[in-house]
């Protein structure tokens, strides 16, 4: 029996790996690469951790067939080809259908595979469906309910039944805007050795622009150095670095954004969670038992992080595995737009996109606000066709899986489906401003919805509060803003109508 390690099962402490199998199958494919115009950084990670986690394996004897081919599919062959009739045991992979595909691989090529249980989540897809099915009693997804469900479950941050301080969440504490003057702690570097040296220049001489999709293929150019940890070592090492110097203030600033500032207070380990190099639930025990040891950290910090890795990244990845494939091509608005180039290039005059593109070209990364409250509210607004905002996230981050931003991006960034969230997040410039210090530095103006040097979120969102207005005016959570639209004469609406077409034509010709 050989266990078949896929790049983002990289653990020896769970799944088949850890009940002691000597052989192992990995397959490094090529083709997977091509599929997108993925960031440099994002195909260096998964290959260096790749790499070195079979070194790992080989120094802990194991004896790993690493096979380096243009498809996955070829790897799995040649590998049977060299081993006839091998049986193969892999964990059930997050992706849409990713077991059957593997299945038909691994069986036209004459073995045998057996698919267990993905150890690297929290919760099962039949512990999820027993209590969606069973004590959910609700027909739609809801977050909170399962959050709760899940913190008496592990008996994270529970005093008996009840919630240490009383209260489930604590987001309304998790909203305070940064000092742009604070001092943010630096996160550590992970300096590339000769391994991930060597991912890089292959990278860099293999995927130069020229990818066989209608994306902006090399747009991508000139990242900064490569920083990530791709290694269980220094994932280890930079959980500790965020428990000792951020986990304190990320409660209060955790929907904070700052001109320049990429880090903030965040974990920056959703790479290497989404890897398998850490677990969720040694991220967290982590995280609660440096908070029983400091008074410093505040009961806001540890829950809003325990909300994130407990309640919505496991909510997510379950949303995604019911929700498919239906969910991929959701377009509950009709939203018809391409994506502006700017998401590629990051050249337009509104300052906190032109921000967040840069952070993403320069490391893959940016934390969640941005990424809703910017990049997928105007997407939103604009009217982009979720699968092109969806695969732009695919490609551009360094933790993107089709499972975590199919339901982040189409359900809850641009409301392709109303299955997961009851409200699209629509914002205009107050919102913007309200949460960082982008709007002194831009040349945009965000008390104007029209007129010159108008901010572009202000009429888009606006715009696009009218062109919805029979289906969301009976919405419960953005219904009431319909009354400001009523306050606004047949002029003011036909004005700020005219900026919104005016503002798409712009970013069409990259003049916005
Ligand atoms: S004025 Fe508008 S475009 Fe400029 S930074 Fe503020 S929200 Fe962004």
């Amino acid at each position: 029996m050989t266990v078949l390690v896929l790049g983002d099962q990289l653990t020896r402490r769970h799944g088949p790996l850890s009940e002691g199998s000597p052989d192992v199958l990995m397959v490094e494919a090529t083709a997977f690469a091509t599929r997108h115009a993925y960031h440099p950084h994002k195909l260096t990670l998964v290959f260096s951790a790749m790499r070195h986690f079979r070194d790992e394996l080989r120094d802990t004897g194991h004896s790993v067939d690493y096979r380096q081919t243009e498809t996955f599919a070829e790897g799995v062959e040649t590998h049977l080809a060299d081993h006839p009739g091998d049986e193969l045991v892999v964990m059930d992979p997050p992706s849409h259908r990713g077991a059957e595909r593997l299945h038909d691989v691994v069986e036209s090529a004459g073995g045998s595979l057996d698919v267990v249980q993905n150890d690297l989540f929290l919760v099962t897809p039949a512990a999820f469906d027993d209590w969606f099915d069973g004590e959910s009693g609700d027909s739609d997804y809801t977050h909170e309910e399962f959050y709760r469900w899940q913190r008496r479950e592990t008996g994270y941050l529970m005093d008996g039944d009840d919630p240490e301080g009383g209260e489930w969440n604590l987001d309304d504490q998790n909203q305070e805007s940064a000092d742009p003057e604070r001092a943010f702690p630096d996160p550590p570097r992970y300096d590339p050795d000769e391994t991930t040296r060597e991912v890089l220049d292959w990278v860099e001489d293999t995927f130069d622009g020229s990818y066989d999709t209608d994306e902006k293929g090399g747009a991508w150019a000139d990242p900064e150095p490569f920083c990530w940890p791709v290694t269980r070592e220094q994932a280890l090492d930079a959980l500790a670095d965020f428990c000792e110097h951020r986990l304190a203030g990320f409660g209060p600033y955790q929907d904070a954004m700052l001109d320049g500032e990429w880090s903030l207070d965040h974990l920056l380990l959703s790479p290497a969670i989404n890897l398998g190099l850490l677990h969720p639930r040694e991220v967290v025990e982590r995280a609660i038992e440096t908070s029983r040891g400091r008074d410093d950290v505040p009961l806001n910090s540890i829950e809003g992080f325990v909300r994130q890795l407990v309640g919505w990244r496991e909510f997510m990845r379950q949303t995604y595995r019911r929700e498919m494939p239906e969910l991929a091509t959701a377009n509950l608005l009709d939203a018809p737009h391409d994506l502006p180039e700017f998401y590629w290039t990051g050249e337009t005059d509104m300052h906190c996109l032109s921000d967040v593109v840069e952070s993403v070209r320069k490391r893959g990364y940016t934390h969640h606000i941005p990424r809703l409250m910017l990049l997928s509210n105007f997407a939103l607004t604009y009217g982009v066709e979720p699968t092109r905002i969806n695969e732009w996230f695919h490609a551009a981050y360094v933790d993107a899986f089709h499972w975590v931003t199919t339901p982040n991006v189409i359900g809850m960034g641009v409301f392709g489906t109303d299955v997961l969230t009851t409200k699209p997040y629509a914002a205009s410039a107050n919102y913007i401003d309200g949460m960082s210090d982008y709007c002194s530095g831009c040349e945009y103006a965000k008390t104007k919805t029209t007129g010159e040097n108008a901010c572009p979120f202000n009429a888009l969102y606006w715009d696009f509060l009218g062109r919805h207005e029979e289906s969301l005016r009976s919405n419960d959570r953005i219904g009431p803003v319909y009354g400001h639209w009523d306050r606004k004469d047949d002029e003011e609406r036909e004005e700020i109508h005219d900026r919104a077409d005016e503002i798409r034509t712009l970013a069409e010709s990259g003049d916005l």
